[in-house]
Formats: C-alpha cells, structure tokens, sequence
C-alpha cells in the first residue's frame, strides 16, 4: 500500500497537518507569533477603505481563523483554494447551486449519503427543474453515457455511505473532461489522509468536516477545495455574499485543532477497522462485509491503487431477523447507536431502524439492505472493541 508520506506534496501530509495553522494575521514582528492560529471571534476588523493594510474587513466576508483553515485545507488536499462552510450539506448545496443553473443537468453516483441524494432528488431536480441522472459509477462507462456537452457537473462519492461502494476518479475525470464537464467529489468517508480527488484528475474535493476532519464528534461543517480560478470564484461569491453560508470561527478553530492528529487518527482508525472487518467476515452471523480494505471486496484493486489506506467505515449485512438485529445493537457496550462517524468513539447505525423515512428503496439510487449495518470504528483498544462484538452478536 502506498503511503502518504510519498506524495509530491512540497511537505509531507504528517508535516502539513501538524505545523500549517500558524498565526499569518500578524505582519508585525513586535507582536506574539502564536504557534496556534488564535480565535478571532470578532464580527468586524478595523477598515478605512479598500487599500486598507487590513487582509479582514467584516467576518462573513472573511476571517483570520477561517482564512487559516482554508489554507490549511487547501494544503492538505493539494489544491489552490479552500473554503470552509457551515456544514457538509452546505459545502455540497453551495457547489451545486453554483456550478449548476436551473433546468441544467447533473449527472450524479446512485449510491450516496441520504442527504445528498435528497438534496438531489427534492432540491435541485423538484426545486430547481435540475436533469438529475442517477448513474452506477462503478462503471466509469455508465457515467460515458449519461454526460454530454451540455453537462453541468458529475457528482460523485467514494467511498460510499453506507454501501461503501467505490468510484474510480481517474477514469471518470478522463472521460468527462472530454466534455469540459467539472467533476466534484464526496471524499469524506476517505478524508484527505487516506485519498486526493484532485491529484485523481477532480476538480473538487469535497469534506463533510464534521467527520474524520475535526474528529472529535463536536462541531458540524464543510470543505471545499479545488484547483479552479473560476470555480472558486464562483463558490467564493455563493458562501461569502449570496447564500452566507460559512463556517464559524469557533467550529474554525476546532476543526484546525482536530486536523493536527488527523494522519495519527487515521491509522489506527484503519487498523481498528481492519480487525473488526476481518471479524465479522469470519462471523456465522455476518452475510457479507463492505470494507474496501478487504481482499473479498469487489473493488479491493481500485481502492488500493486510487486511496493510501483504507479508512476507518465499514458495513456488514446482518445474517437473522430485524428484532435479533435489534437485540445485537441493545447488548453493544463500546458502539454507541448513532448518526454521523469519523469521532475517535465508535458508532454503529442501522439505516433501516434508525433513519427509515431516509433509506433509499432503490427506486432511482442503489437500494440499502434492510439488515445492513454500518460502523464508524473508532480509536478504542481493538481487543476491547472485538470482544463488544463477538459477546453482542448472536
Ligand atoms: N457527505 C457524506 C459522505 C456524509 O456522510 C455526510 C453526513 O453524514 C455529509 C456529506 C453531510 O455532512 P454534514 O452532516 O456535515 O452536513
């Protein structure tokens, strides 16, 4: 498996996620150089006009703490530019709505997270007349027949939540920049640690923060990053004036503090996943397991060759009723019942139960099993976590 650490990056990704958050507000070598980009809390900075030496004038505009970690996104993910948003969903809406005009089209994975695909479905097709066109990318070809020139984004997510299911970045990018078409691309399940749409050939990375980013379960938001002048520009202009749509400078400062331990995180949350996978694949009990880190899964290959490592989500399919499924969840110790994933505390979700009005039924998107289980494996002793698992499980 290849590592981060062998990236071209100018800096190795251990280096970046460590020291990249300094202090930048200040050019004035009499005041503290902090080694932590402090907290600007203030709504609005001191500004006479636009040749002001200021860089900050009003904080929905811009903000030291955002600024610093927008920079330090932008670094992790390789790119140009980053942008912090209030949240996941407001990181993905701001894209769509920007790059996307009303009655345009936009070819989407069928396999996504079930906001996604409702922002989708509901929003940008009901709302906005969107051609949204549900395609397997799993085969690059099925996106090859869907997108023409008239395409306005290719919408993907890899790995997949909760199918974990895989597309291959490289191939897709290829094809649709043929059209001209930008290609955004849902990598949290990933994080940066673990996977670089934009090194794949995508022209936006896309994070749900509130996951391995900030890590810690305590802050909701959003990244954007990308390579693009005109996109950025685009984006830039919908989160700073049209929609207001940006991170504060508290849950700013959190998710710069969660990145410093991102790589760390990361390995033992993929170590920790790797057990418990191989577990539940030996398990009487378990129909199937969905973790890309396992040789039976059907893109084992491509997650090897397009991700460093493999993360730390997996699903498995429940082997019994849903009231023995149930009974498994109740005698669980160390996994807490929830939504959301990427928190050094272990999460296990059962769609079916737990989010039932949001489980796709596999109309226009790739249908969840009723069974299916999915775990965010935290950073735990794994003998602890396994033992939780084999003593629950029937
Ligand atoms: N993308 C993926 C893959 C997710 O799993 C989620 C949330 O679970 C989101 C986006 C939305 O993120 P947020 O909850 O921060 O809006």
């Amino acid at each position: 498996m290849t590592q981060r650490d062998n990236q071209s990056h100018e800096k190795r990704f251990r280096t970046l996620a460590v020291g990249s958050t300094k202090d930048t507000s200040s050019s004035e070598k009499s005041e503290p150089s902090d080694v932590v980009a402090p907290l600007h809390l203030s709504s609005t900075f001191e500004w006479a006009s636009e040749n002001d030496a200021n860089k900050h004038d009003y904080s929905r505009e811009s903000n030291p703490t955002r600024a610093a970690l927008e920079e330090q996104l932008a670094r992790l993910e390789g790119g140009e530019h980053g942008l912090a948003f209030a949240s996941g969903m407001a990181a993905i809406s701001t894209t769509m709505l920007s790059l996307v005009p009303p009655g345009g089209h936009l070819v989407s994975s069928d396999s996504l997270y079930s906001g996604t695909e409702k922002l989708l479905t509901e929003f940008v097709a009901g709302h906005l007349g969107v051609d949204v066109e549900f395609v397997d990318a799993r085969e690059p070809e099925n996106v090859a027949t869907a997108v023409d020139s008239n395409t306005d984004l290719i919408w993907a997510e890899t790995p997949t939540n909760p199918l974990m299911r895989l597309c291959d970045v490289r191939s897709i990018a290829d094809i649709t920049h043929d059209y001209g078409v930008p290609v955004g691309v849902d990598s949290t399940f990933a994080s940066p640690y673990f996977q670089s749409p934009l090194e794949l050939g995508a022209d936006i990375a896309v994070h749900s923060t509130t996951k391995y980013l900030n890590g810690h379960s305590d802050s909701i938001g959003g990244a954007v990053v990308t390579d693009d002048d005109e996109i950025f520009e685009n984006l830039a202009f919908a989160q700073r004036i049209g929609l207001g749509n940006m991170l504060s400078p508290f849950d700013c400062y959190l998710v710069a503090r969660g990145i410093k331990t991102l790589p760390a995180r990361m390995e033992h949350h993929q170590e920790n996943a790797m057990a418990i996978a191989h577990l539940l694949e030996a398990h009487d009990r378990v129909a199937s397991v969905y973790y890309p880190g396992l040789e039976s899964h059907p893109q084992h290959n491509l997650a090897a060759e397009q991700m460093s490592g493999y993360s730390g989500m997996l699903s498995f399919e429940f082997d019994g009723t849903l009231v023995e499924l149930e009974a498994f969840i109740d005698g669980l110790e160390l996994f807490t019942p929830g939504a959301s994933l990427g928190g050094v505390e272990s999460l296990v979700e059962v769609p079916s139960l737990m989010i039932p009005d949001e489980v796709s039924h596999g109309s226009a998107t790739a249908e969840i099993p009723e069974t299916l289980v999915r775990i965010s494996v935290g950073i735990e002793d794994v003998d602890d976590l396994c033992e939780d698992l084999r003593t629950a499980l029937p």
